[in-house]
């Protein structure tokens, strides 16, 4: 398996450089175009991994199942749903013009910015410092790994030019949809975007996903095997934002992706999967990650259709 791996990345590596690091968060250009890294979490507990599978890099939009996972053991099924919607919008993921009528909480999807914003207001907590927190712990738990930390200049980067997200929010709070103080749950949304992870990371939390929330090493159950099925239908038709069904053709497993260049793939009780690649294609996905991915699928059928 690890000899497979290499050889992917190995036949993949040219597409790194054919994609464009993000640049509309400034810290995010740091990245490395070249950088390409795996990690494999099968359900018999093995894994494998090649490459750049240790660096770090910050979640962010894959910190968006997470937060629904959160959303969902805080309110249960009915509450997050009435508040916001699952459809697919097959739009980019800070798409403003999800509609020209009123919002609605059907608009909305967890997997992109505006749902994932409002989710933000689903956690419990005493204040955003404190849901935070708890976000950032869940994190620490589903990737078993507890010096998971936030990335605080791309926080700070982040935070200093996310203008469109701070419209999305004053959209929503416009709209009814979200009564709390714009900036604090911005905050909240620019730290969860910021929290810095590894490719062995985002395959345990995917894991977690596959296995419907029992954990590898200590058969432990974090949340309801019903949360992940609701998580990992989202993943299926919106986790690659207006990429998703091209994705569902060429790889069809649910997953996640992220600007700063991470994969999160679920292959439900088959495995976990953690890519890293920074360059990202016009929708903002990994290029050379969804390379890998497709090419991992077709020689291990991992597609679930
Ligand atoms: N922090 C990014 C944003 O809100 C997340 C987008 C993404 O990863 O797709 O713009």
């Amino acid at each position: 398996m690890e000899e497979l791996l290499e050889q992917l990345l190995e036949d993949c590596r040219h597409y790194t450089a054919q994609g464009k690091l993000a640049n509309y968060i400034p810290e995010l250009t740091k990245g490395n175009i070249n950088d390409l890294g795996i990690y494999v979490v099968r359900s018999d507990g093995r894994h494998y991994q090649a490459g750049d599978y240790n660096k770090q890099f910050s979640i962010q939009s894959i910190v968006k199942p997470i937060l629904l996972l959160l959303g969902l053991m805080d309110n249960g099924v009915d509450y997050v749903r009435s508040k916001i919607g699952v459809e697919a919008t097959g739009k980019p993921f800070d798409a403003i013009n999800v509609t020209d009528q009123q919002l609605l909480s059907d608009h909305l999807n967890p997997m992109v910015n505006m749902g994932a914003i409002a989710m933000c207001t689903l956690v419990k907590g005493a204040d955003y410092q404190e849901r935070f927190q708890r976000l950032l712990e869940l994190t620490r738990l589903l990737a078993g790994n507890p010096d998971i930390q936030v990335d605080e200049a791309v926080y700070l980067s982040e935070k200093r030019t996310g203008n469109k997200n701070r419209a999305l929010a004053f959209l929503l709070k416009s709209s009814g949809m979200i009564d709390d103080n714009v900036e604090q749950v911005l905050d909240c949304y620019f730290r969860a975007c910021s929290i810095k992870v590894s490719c062995k990371d985002l395959a345990n939390i995917g894991f977690a996903l596959t296995n419907r929330g029992k954990m590898l090493q200590t058969d432990e159950r974090l949340f309801p095997s019903q949360y992940a099925r609701y998580v990992n239908a989202i993943l299926m038709t919106c986790g690659m934002y207006d990429g998703s069904g091209d994705f569902a053709v060429k790889v069809g497993v649910p997953a996640k992706s992220g600007v700063g260049g991470g994969i999160m793939a679920v292959v439900p009780t088959r495995m976990g999967i953690g890519i890293f690649s920074p360059g990202l294609d016009d929708k903002g996905n990994s290029l050379a990650g969804i390379k890998v991915l497709e090419r991992l699928s077709q020689r291990m059928y991992l597609s679930i259709f």
